[in-house]
């Protein structure tokens, strides 16, 4: 194999990369002083950066290197692919094999009925796609009228205008006028910050109800769709109350409104099966889907939609469309991606064997003085740090500061992992083994009794206002 090997000094290279190179998501300043984490090559589960630690990587990227590093099967397709045929649209009446492959597959893979794919590069372009598709659907039926798209504050659906208006991030909306016009959002399902006195079970159905008293408020006649992640993934891995999809299950089936479940992250077996939306029991008209689908090998996202919606776009043309719509390397990707995830059976590894390994390592750690709850489905899982479990407090100091020391100490001890707020998060790639789930479960640990410790030493184990 070719490796490119690293001969420069990080240090040149974090300067080289301050200078040219705006980061997403991320304080330029702050970086250019301590310089980005230059990494150099990864193989299965582990990355290893310009200084040669080699780090577990427990969000698998950003989540989605769902069948780990390294796999040159898809190498060779890409190479191949760009051998035979580099790049061709879609646009005006053409159509090469590897799409024709993958949507093929991805309709035999998806729910009973989703049975069409509309290709963007991203999940974010795959959600503004989402946006104009429910309504041009509803204008199609004679009810242009149905505009609205209900969300729900904390989700995350992308980054584009449209990605990050449904998304319900304050922060991303206080920059660039977001959200765009007609989108809502509504409760999200947190129990552990925002179920106040009420038990999960209840709490579940109120945040479901709150969907109802939307689609009151608004009226069913100009609400289009509903769009949710079966489990919020950026938004902290938020698990749902048990009570919670069935009762927004009965809502959507009592209203005339569009459910599109976007399973960027809980798709290709992130949740032990193929999709989210299995898992959690919800019947979806629309699936958005990227990371997993290419295990992050290439940028391909899509939408896959029922018969009865693509019936009814196709019924004209649909002004739509993205140069890189179904290209063809990235398609052919992930069609590899798929056979693998299929013929080495890692779905059903994940649902019959780590899944359920993880899940009982992951909620002893429920124990740890520093946790106040430990959460998990398939292989993503969270844990909220609380000063006092009891009473579901946060910590008295700013939201995050815990958060980010956690993070750091995970980092000394080469395993990453994510920190949303005083939330850490795991999705690790659905390839890691029993052993590495053994180090990883060990280097969170580690990472706790630090992290603890150096808290109660800067003073900060103080909790503020209770949840409850
Ligand atoms: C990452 C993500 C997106 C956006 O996908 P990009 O490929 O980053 O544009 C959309 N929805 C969910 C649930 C995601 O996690």
């Amino acid at each position: 194999m070719n490796i490119i090997k690293n001969t420069f000094p990080t240090e040149d290279l974090q300067r080289r990369d301050a200078a040219h190179h705006i980061h997403p998501f991320t304080d330029q300043a702050e970086l250019a002083q301590k310089g980005a984490r230059v990494v150099t090559n990864a193989e299965g589960v582990f990355v290893t950066d310009s200084d040669g630690h080699k780090m577990l990587d427990a969000m698998a990227g950003l989540w989605c290197v769902n069948i780990g590093y390294g796999r040159p099967e898809l190498a060779e397709a890409a190479f191949r692919q760009m051998n035979t045929l580099p790049y061709y649209n879609t646009f005006f009446q053409s159509t090469h094999m590897p799409v024709i492959e993958l949507s093929e597959k991805l309709a035999r893979l998806a729910p009973d009925g989703l049975n069409h794919v509309f290709y963007a590069s991203s999940g974010s372009e795959a959600n503004d796609t989402n946006i104009r598709l429910v309504r041009q659907y509803w204008a199609l039926k004679g009810k242009p009228d149905k505009k609205i798209i209900i969300s729900r504050k904390n989700a995350y659906h992308g980054s584009t205008m449209g990605g990050a208006s449904l998304g319900g991030m304050q922060s991303m909306h206080e920059q660039g006028s977001l959200p765009i016009a007609d989108i809502h959002h509504i409760e999200q399902p947190d129990w552990w910050s925002r179920g106040g006195d009420m038990t999960p079970a209840e709490f579940g159905k109120f945040a479901a109800l709150k969907l109802e008293e939307a689609i009151h408020q608004y009226g069913e006649d100009s609400i289009a769709a509903f769009i949710a992640e079966p489990i919020q993934g950026a938004g902290g891995v938020i698990v749902p109350p048990d009570t919670y999809w069935p009762e927004m299950q009965r809502i959507c089936d009592s209203y005339e409104i569009l459910l599109i479940a976007d399973e960027v992250i809980c798709g290709f077996g992130r949740t032990g099966n193929w999709f989210g939306s299995q898992t959690l029991n919800i019947r979806p008209d629309i699936m958005t889907i990227a990371k997993g689908l290419s295990s992050g090998y290439q940028p391909i996202g899509g939408s896959i939609i029922s018969d009865e919606i693509a019936q009814v776009i196709g019924s004209e043309e649909f002004t739509h469309g993205y140069t890189y719509s179904s290209h063809p390397v990235a398609a052919a990707v992930a069609c590899e991606n798929l056979r693998i995830l299929e013929e080495e059976a890692i779905v059903d590894t994940v649902r019959n064997v780590t899944g359920p390994y993880l899940k009982s390592k992951w909620e002893s750690l429920g124990d740890h003085p520093l946790v106040g709850e430990a959460k998990i489905v398939g292989l993503m899982g969270s844990l909220a740090l609380s000063p006092n479990k009891k009473a579901r407090a946060p910590f008295k100091v700013k939201e995050g500061t815990v958060g980010v020391i956690c993070r750091q100490h995970c980092f000394n001890n080469h395993l990453i992992m994510r920190a949303v707020g005083d939330r850490m998060i795991i999705s690790p790639p659905l390839i890691i083994s029993i052993d590495e789930i053994d180090l990883l479960i060990d280097r969170t640990l580690n990472s706790l009794d630090v992290a603890y410790a150096e808290v109660k030493n800067q003073g900060l184990w103080e909790a503020g206002a209770s949840h409850k």
